[in-house]
């Protein structure tokens, strides 16, 4: 049985609290390797040294840490099937989502290459008499990224590119469900050049996040996952007197208007509602047609789709739609959510209950599922399921589907498919949700933008990735100067690169 490390001050370490955790293989059910549980003694020595070496970080110009950023990407491309093949092995998606994880969190590094620029602080000429004010934006210190399982690559690189770019030291705690990509990322920063300690990638579950959130050092926390985690880490990292930006949880409507292409209206839908097994923030898992024309035409349209979904274990290669689950709990909890669904009337028009693979029999697979008639009482409503099942609600009106998704508890993602420019900018401009697709069903923003939802898929301030990212990861000092007289002779006339 393989025993996974922890990260520390440049090398993989053994974890020595005695305590772990099973990783599994979700197609198989089998426990692939074991991953220590940090105790709060090892977080404590790590997020010392990592301050320590965060000294000479900060201290390092812009330009040559954007450098390591460049190197870095070059070398997440280099080594990106074996990156991928670790996210699908573990998590279970397919190896082309695997890749897309990969993919999206370089993209990320690619801005961090160009941070500099966004690091520039602000600068008044006079401001009074031979007075001069000038802003810095200056690394805080060390830093923590918590990050989920649902995207082990994506989402660690979202993390630790901001933060190091901009001269903080991080301490990592990625999912324990999903260990090794962040491992495998921070090998490659190593050679990419980074200083030993800046990354510290510890492995853990509450027990380290909670010391994490209670060591004094530790001045931001960024933390990605469920809603009730998320607000709990807010609520105890600020009370310590962190900053905190803490995502959670989704339920992302897409509006289908009646004058909607409705082929590729059902086509979005059976990707954003069905791929990486619905295991995504940003999956679309409520329909919401205006008009009974519409909803029966898009039912007549997504029953085929969904039936025709090819579920099965990541090595089956392109011939696979999506993959299993994450755990044996997250199993039991969907069928146990789609049985609810049945019960309380729900109309199951594809039934995914029941799936079965031939020699991955116990492995985590769901089938997909597809309600008609949901109603916003019902918990397939009201839960983020996370898992292949789709609800569709059927509205009257646009207003009513509006309403709909507006009163919602979460703001992650949203969507409307329509042909009329009119609607879908009323839409864009009314509705209280953080991003927004028009024909679009997964609007996740490039990454030179920024992501982060609104409601109760946020806590806390600022986004991830894009200019607020470094706002979030620097604080601003500003400094007021007079000088009363200057050397005005002499001059340095070699052409050199900044020390
Ligand atoms: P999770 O909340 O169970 O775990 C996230 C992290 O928190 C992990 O590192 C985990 O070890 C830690 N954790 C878990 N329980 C904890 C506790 N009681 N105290 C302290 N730390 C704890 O989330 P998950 O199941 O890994 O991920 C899926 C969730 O993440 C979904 O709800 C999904 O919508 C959400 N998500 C949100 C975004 C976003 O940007 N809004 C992106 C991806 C995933």
């Amino acid at each position: 049985m393989e025993e996974l490390s922890h990260f520390i001050n440049g090398a993989l370490v053994k974890g020595t609290s005695g305590n772990f955790a099973d990783v599994f293989n979700p197609a198989t059910g089998e426990v692939q390797a074991k991953v220590p549980l940090a105790s709060e003694a090892e977080i404590n020595a790590a997020i010392a040294a990592a301050a320590e070496a965060q000294v000479a970080w900060g201290a390092t110009n812009p330009q040559r840490r954007a450098r390591v950023m460049m190197a870095f990407g070059h070398l997440i491309n280099k080594n990106m099937e074996h990156l991928a093949e670790a996210v699908s092995r573990e998590h279970g998606k397919t190896l082309a989502d695997g890749r897309g994880d990969v993919q999206r969190g370089l993209e990320v590094i690619e801005v961090c290459m160009g941070a500099p620029t966004l690091l520039k602080g602000e600068f008044t000429d006079d401001g009074g008499p031979g007075i001069d004010l000038y802003s810095m934006r200056q690394p805080l210190g060390v830093v923590a990224g918590i990050t989920p399982f649902n995207f082990p690559a994506m989402i660690p690189l979202w993390k630790m590119g901001p933060a190091l770019a901009s001269g903080n030291a991080m301490i990592l705690k990625p999912s324990e469900r999903c260990p090794s990509t962040s491992l495998m990322l921070a090998e490659l920063l190593k050679e990419a050049g980074l200083p030993d300690g800046v990354l510290q990638v510890i492995n853990g579950d509450k027990g380290a996040v909670d010391a994490i959130l209670d060591n004094e050092t530790v001045q931001a926390v960024g933390f990605v996952g469920s809603t009730p985690i998320a607000q709990y880490i807010y609520g105890r990292a600020a009370n310590n007197g962190k900053r905190a930006q803490c995502f959670g949880g989704a339920k992302n409507h897409m509006i289908i208007m009646p004058d909607a292409d409705m082929d590729k209206a059902a086509d979005a839908l059976v990707g954003a509602g069905f791929g990486a097994a619905g295991e995504r923030c940003m999956a679309i898992s409520v329909a919401v047609p205006v008009g009974e024309t519409t909803a029966d035409a898009l039912v007549e349209r997504l029953i085929p789709r969904i039936e025709n979904l090819k579920v099965g274990p990541y090595t089956a290669g392109d011939d696979v739609d999506f993959g299993p689950v994450i755990t044996k709990a997250s199993q039991d909890r969907i069928n146990g959510l789609v049985e609810s669904g049945v019960e309380q009337g729900a109309d199951l028009v594809v039934d995914g209950r029941g799936f079965s693979l031939q020699g991955y029999e116990n492995g985590y697979f769901v089938g997909p599922s597809f309600f008609d008639r949901v109603t916003p009482e019902m918990d397939i409503y009201k839960e983020e399921i996370f898992g292949p099942v789709l609800s569709q609600v059927r509205t009257e009106t646009y207003e009513e589907a509006l309403k709909l998704t507006m009163d919602n508890q979460y703001g992650n993602g949203t969507a409307i498919f329509t042909a009329d420019g009119d609607t879908a900018r009323d839409f864009a401009n009314r509705v209280n949700v953080g991003m927004v697709g028009i024909n679009f069903p997964i609007p996740v923003p490039l990454s030179y933008h920024t992501f982060g939802g609104w409601k109760k898929s946020a806590f806390g301030d600022l986004n991830q990735y894009g200019p607020d990212a470094f706002r979030f990861y620097t604080k601003t000092k500003t400094v007021t100067a007079r000088w009363f007289s200057g050397i005005k002779e002499g001059g340095e006339f070699a052409f050199k690169a900044m020390d």
